[in-house]
């Protein structure tokens, strides 16, 4: 039988493995999510073989935590992450491991994992290796923390996010104990890196059940301790599904009103993701005195309009709201996109004027742009000839 998830490749990587007389098992998110139906997004395979072994074994391969014992396979463009069985010393910081020990045994590999459906394996023939009761907690929905819970939070407080994100992502509860521990260690989140909170959080953003997740974050104390958590959750329930993950962090932005260059430094945005929340809480200002502009409208990619407005009506119910539908046949009549789309350029008018280059070239094709937007021009070269020499005379 073939794995019904597994691509040839990591079937290949397990199968050279075993035949090098290693163990070698899908493991992680791979395994719960072949378990609940869903695509898996990554790949993971641990092994008893021993970095080097892995690599002397199958080629293509990448360090990417060679000291941690995860070494990248790359078939075919996809990436497969082969980690060999290991075991965490002690955690002095609630943080990381001091130091991993490399293990020969599965089960003490699966013990270190953080919940109890993703403690499962699978062998390449579909196996599941479930010693902690997996399978019967993703049928009760539950994500419960593998042993002790609150000696689990204390090695690694990140965990406690995790179980969150989690009951995002999979719209799972989290376990009456595993949930205490969590009240308990809430603070030791502090210690933390915004790095790996990201992470978590931007899987929360997009999961099934953010307002869930959120509700946890406030019962268990922990949002408290996340940097600029939002006060206020009121809007939520109207912005809800997240699109993209950006718009969790403009929601952290408008809902906490902390600037979204705070937000941005506090968790490390790219900068893709600080303009994006820029642009929304911008626009949203303007849209809580006016409905958006001609120039707003040139001004702000769809995403952004799309964003904010939803915002403005999860803050302003009872106001006018735009549809997206209309947002976007908005944009799209609009006579140009961008300056780019202007039929004529700065060589136009420096021919047309007879003038020499110069700063006032920009100048007017700025002119230009105003007047093709509002419509004062066509964008056709003949009309903006005219337009421009009748105005480029009075000028001058
Ligand atoms: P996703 O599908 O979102 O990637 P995932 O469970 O695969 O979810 P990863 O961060 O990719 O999450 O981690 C892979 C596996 O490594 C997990 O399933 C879990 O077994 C283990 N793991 C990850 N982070 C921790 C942690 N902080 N503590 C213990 N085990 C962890
Ligand atoms: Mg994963």
């Amino acid at each position: 039988m073939t794995v019904f998830f597994a691509n040839e490749a990591s079937q290949e990587v397990i199968r050279r493995l075993e035949e090098a007389g290693h163990e070698a098992v899908y493991v992680g998110g791979a395994v719960r999510d072949y378990v609940l139906d869903k695509r898996a997004e990554d790949i993971d395979i641990a092994t008893s073989a021993e970095p080097e072994e892995v690599k002397a074994i199958v080629t293509n391969t990448i360090d990417v935590g060679i000291l941690h014992g995860t070494v990248l396979v790359v078939v075919k463009g996809e990436p497969i992450e082969v980690t060999t069985y290991r075991t965490e010393g002690m955690y002095s910081d609630a943080r990381r491991p001091d130091e991993v020990h490399f293990v020969k045994s599965l089960r003490e590999d699966l013990l270190r994992r953080d919940f109890t459906m993703n403690a499962l394996a699978m062998t390449k023939d579909g196996k599941l290796v479930d010693l902690f009761g997996g399978i019967e907690d993703m049928q009760d929905q539950l994500i419960r923390a593998v042993g002790d819970p609150l000696e689990r939070f204390q090695e690694d407080a990140l965990r406690m996010l995790r179980a969150i994100r989690f009951s995002s992502s999979l719209d799972f509860e989290i376990e009456d104990q595993t949930l205490q521990a969590i009240r308990q260690s809430a603070m030791q989140i502090r210690h933390i890196s915004v790095e790996r909170l990201k992470i978590e959080l931007d899987k929360l953003f997009l999961g099934l059940n953010p307002a869930k997740a959120f509700d946890y974050l406030v019962a268990t104390g922990l949002g408290a301790h996340l940097p600029l958590f939002p006060k206020s959750f009121e809007t939520l329930d109207s912005t809800l599904p997240f699109k993209s993950a950006r718009e969790g962090w403009a929601f952290f932005s408008i809902a906490g009103q902390y600037s979204p260059g705070e937000v941005a430094r506090a968790y490390k945005l790219s900068n893709e993701e600080r303009k994006f929340i820029s642009a929304v809480s911008e626009a949203f200002t303007k849209r809580e005195n006016r409905l958006f502009s001609t120039d707003d409208y040139y001004l702000y990619d769809v995403s952004v309009l799309k964003a904010t407005e939803k915002f403005f009506h999860a803050a302003y119910p009872d106001r006018l709201t735009l549809t997206e539908q209309q947002l976007q046949q908005q944009k799209e009549s609009l006579p140009i996109q961008s300056v780019k789309e202007l039929t004529v350029n700065g060589k136009n008018l420096i021919e047309w004027s007879g003038d020499r280059a110069g700063k006032w070239v920009g100048d007017w094709i700025g002119k230009i742009e105003y007047a093709v937007l509002h419509g004062f021009c066509e964008n056709d070269p003949t009309k903006i000839k005219e337009w421009f020499m009748n105005d480029f005379k009075r000028e001058t």
